[in-house]
């Protein structure tokens, strides 16, 4: 057998050289011009990540391919992970830990997720995302702090251009720690918060009614669903743990399952598979999150049991890919709402004028959106107009995620 060459240096070079169409989609164009022998560069990193928490046994770790380029740290021009010792990738440019050795298995971790999250809503978007910050030359990227504070919590901060992840003890243990960090759906959670903070910069401040700062909950909460679904592996496990019935008990629905533990919720700390109305719920910023995100979570069940055809498609790969259309159709959905005081409403309304203006992507979308969001009193004839869509009246922040209660967004405008 013969041993191909790679490339040599200056390919890799000019690689490192083209321009933001990406360096994969500008081999993908060259590949025919390569001559035989000669294999392309591989580009990226792999990392080792849990797949949901360590509480959640039946998934554990593995590892995870990170197509762009990957720094010390690590770090990249988005992301920076701080306050704990450096890690390098090894000789193939990989960072290959083991739980064994915590602080470097969480550093790589907790920046995997975050820039999954990001690339993932940047694929959706079909272009790059900047911080909030990120406007008038300013590429300082977002400071990730894996080891960030005492207590069972994690938060965004815009002032410190930060995502926080806490170490708590379980109340009742024996002293057992709980590392938010160590979470895929605490981690995109949070990085949810800082993609919408980009989006709509003004959707954190306290003026806002209840629903926009539960668009922000649900957002977050939706996001780590969103990513769940973005890995091919979790989404097959999801298939085999339902009999493809998304309203089977799985660990799609359940959310931040080691933290939700922690705290007395044995399914999570928040369910996404839930039945709750808008006359149900409090004004608080989380309880009010569980009706929209319990909303889109019947869009996604009705939506994959629409496209299902085992005969000719395998069920995980139709579960990927209506997981990816309605994060796309979600993002676009709160795009297009309007710049302060969003509703569900308005929401849920640009949502459905997307998906009837391109019936061909999203067949039924409209019917599902409007037969789940009236049935939880969003819209339609029983819908609620009470204290919780009130502009002015005052949001309770006192839930789990701490990014709402930062008094920097008192005053934020
Ligand atoms: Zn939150």
């Amino acid at each position: 057998m013969t041993t191909k060459k790679r490339t040599s240096k200056t390919t890799v070079k000019e690689l490192n050289q083209l321009n933001d169409r990406g360096k994969i989609a500008q081999l993908a164009g060259a590949i025919s011009g390569l001559e035989v022998g000669v294999l392309p560069p591989v580009l990226g990193s792999r990392v080792r990540i849990w797949k949901q928490d360590p509480s959640v046994r039946s998934v554990s770790v593995r590892p995870a391919y990170i197509h762009t380029q990957v720094d010390d740290g690590p770090s990249d021009s988005q992301i920076e992970i701080r306050d704990l010792p450096m890690v390098s990738p090894d000789v193939d440019g990989d960072f290959l830990f083991d739980p064994t050795t915590p602080e470097a298995f969480d550093a790589v971790h907790t920046y995997a997720i975050v820039r999954q999250t990001l690339t993932m809503y940047q694929r959706r978007l079909s272009r790059k995302l900047g911080w909030q910050w990120n406007e008038g030359g300013d590429t300082t990227p977002i400071s990730v702090f894996p080891h960030g504070g005492q207590g069972l919590n994690a938060f965004y901060s815009r002032a410190d251009r930060a995502l926080r992840f806490f170490i708590g003890k379980q109340p009742g243990s024996n002293g057992e720690e709980v590392f938010a960090c160590r979470s895929l759906d605490v981690v995109a959670h949070e990085a949810g918060h800082a993609v919408l903070d980009s989006l709509k910069p003004r959707w954190l401040g306290f003026f806002n009614p209840p629903q926009t700062g539960g668009l922000h909950e649900s957002f977050g909460d939706l996001t780590a669903i969103f990513l769940i679904l973005s890995q091919l592996d979790l989404v097959e496990h999801i298939i085999a743990q339902t009999k493809a019935d998304l309203h089977r008990n799985n660990i799609l629905a359940e959310l931040a399952e080691e933290l939700g533990s922690a705290l007395g919720r044995p399914t999570g700390l928040r369910n996404a598979d839930n039945d709750l109305k808008l006359s149900e719920v409090s004004s608080e910023v989380h309880d009010i999150s569980k009706v929209f995100t319990g909303g889109i979570y019947d869009v996604l069940a009705d939506a994959f049991s629409a496209a299902r055809d085992p005969r000719s498609r395998d069920d995980a790969a139709v579960l990927y890919e209506i997981g990816q259309k309605l994060a796309g159709l979600t993002l676009q959905g709160l795009i297009n709402s309007p710049d302060l005081a969003a509703s569900y409403a308005d929401v849920v309304g640009e949502m459905i004028k997307l998906a009837e203006a391109d019936a061909s992507e999203y067949p039924d979308y409209a019917d599902f959106l409007r037969k789940h969001f009236e049935f939880r009193e969003v819209i339609g004839a029983n819908a609620v107009a009470g204290p919780q869509a009130v502009a002015g009246m005052a949001a309770g922040r006192s839930g789990c995620c701490a990014t709402m209660r930062r008094r920097e967004y008192e005053t934020a405008s």
